[in-house]
């Protein structure tokens, strides 16, 4: 059965990645729908697109199973509601909300519709990632103690737009980079967040009030605790994720990335080891696990529920910036 797709938005993410992703893991792009006629119309034809249209309503009465929503983040709730009103199933983008509540009434509308939610995190889909999970699970690093994510990156000139001017969208570095950290360190380690704390940095991209650098700390349920720095600003930066334990430590280069890249050390008494890794496309492995999950086999990569959880730790962090404290990690599920 080929799966067949609608698209909501004209997006960069859409055109760079996603598009290809669903028709390599044997999905159709079926339809598209853009606020602007001219820019669907382009966007569209670009992408060999069938069908273009402005109206939501119309896109979901096309002949689709699901839809993928990659607009600006304060657009994919009520798209996502009227997506599982008319029995799509969708894969939105993160953050699924600007508010924790908002993606739970998203988890709940998709549910009650018997529609299946996935959330686009594509960090855990990365072979490093898996890597450093299976490990962790086997037990290769005894008890994990601590974990560091360093995920300051530069905006490129072309994503200089919404993020970091309007609030409204959901604007900041916390709501664009610190929900994917949130995923990919509960994903990566198998445990919840429960408190977290931050300080941010107005470095000179974002505008007033904008934060564009972070960097917290947040402790998970077993005690372990976790740093984090995310970042518009800095050009010359590698990214990195490590996880160190009472046996051993795992050490991830370059692996905050789009791309299938970065390698995983083990450094345990017995030595130093690569870890192999499966450098499948990130976004592939995560269209394949969503069409799989249509097909009834198994879920997908991220749910809905994951992007709440994911979406509450940003959520905690927001509150602690504004409070100057810890802020319990509540997820409302
Ligand atoms: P874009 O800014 O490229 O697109 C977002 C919306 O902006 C589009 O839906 C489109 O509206 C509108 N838009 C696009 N181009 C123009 C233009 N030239 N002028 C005016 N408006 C325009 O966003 P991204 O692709 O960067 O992000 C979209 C979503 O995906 C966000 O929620 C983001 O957080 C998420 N994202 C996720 C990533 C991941 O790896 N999981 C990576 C990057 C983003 P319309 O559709 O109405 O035409």
């Amino acid at each position: 059965m080929t799966i067949r797709w609608g698209l909501v938005g004209a997006s960069t993410i859409a055109r760079e990645w996603v598009i290809g992703a669903i028709r390599a893991t044997g999905g159709e792009v079926a339809a598209l729908m853009s606020s602007d006629a001219a820019r669907g119309q382009a966007f569209a034809h670009d992408n060999a697109i069938p069908l273009a249209t402005t109206d939501l309503d119309a896109l979901l009465l096309a002949d689709i199973d699901a839809v993928y929503i990659s607009t600006t983040n304060e657009k994919h709730r009520q798209q996502t509601l009227a997506a599982a009103r008319a029995g799509k199933h969708v894969l939105c983008e993160k953050p699924l909300d600007l508010s924790v509540g908002g993606a739970v009434e998203m988890v709940r509308a998709c549910t009650a519709a018997g529609v299946i939610l996935g959330t686009n995190h594509h960090l855990r889909n990365a072979g490093t990632h898996r890597a450093m999970r299976a490990a962790i699970a086997a037990g290769r690093i005894g008890r994990p103690l601590f974990a560091r994510v360093f995920h300051a990156v530069h905006l490129p000139p072309h994503l200089q737009g919404w993020r970091i001017a309007d609030p409204s969208a959901g604007a900041g570095v916390i709501m664009d980079i610190t929900v994917h950290d949130a995923d990919t360190l509960r994903f990566v380690l198998g445990e919840e967040p429960v408190e977290v704390t931050a300080m941010v940095q107005e470095g000179g991209m974002g505008r007033p009030g904008i934060e564009d650098g972070v960097m917290g700390v947040a402790r998970f349920e077993s005690g372990l605790l976790a740093q984090f720095h995310d970042a518009f600003t800095t050009r010359f930066a590698t990214t990195g994720f490590e996880v160190h334990g009472t046996e051993g430590s795992l050490i991830g280069t370059n692996c905050m990335t789009q791309k299938p890249v970065g390698d995983v050390l083990l450094r345990t008494a017995a030595g130093d080891e690569l870890l192999p890794i499966d450098r499948t496309n990130l976004y592939e492995h995560a269209l394949a696990r969503f069409h799989g999950a249509l097909r009834g086999e198994g879920i997908p990569s991220a749910t809905g529920e994951d992007g709440v959880r994911s979406l509450a730790f940003a959520a905690a962090c927001h509150e602690a910036v504004l409070g100057h404290g810890f802020y319990t990690v509540n997820s409302m599920l």
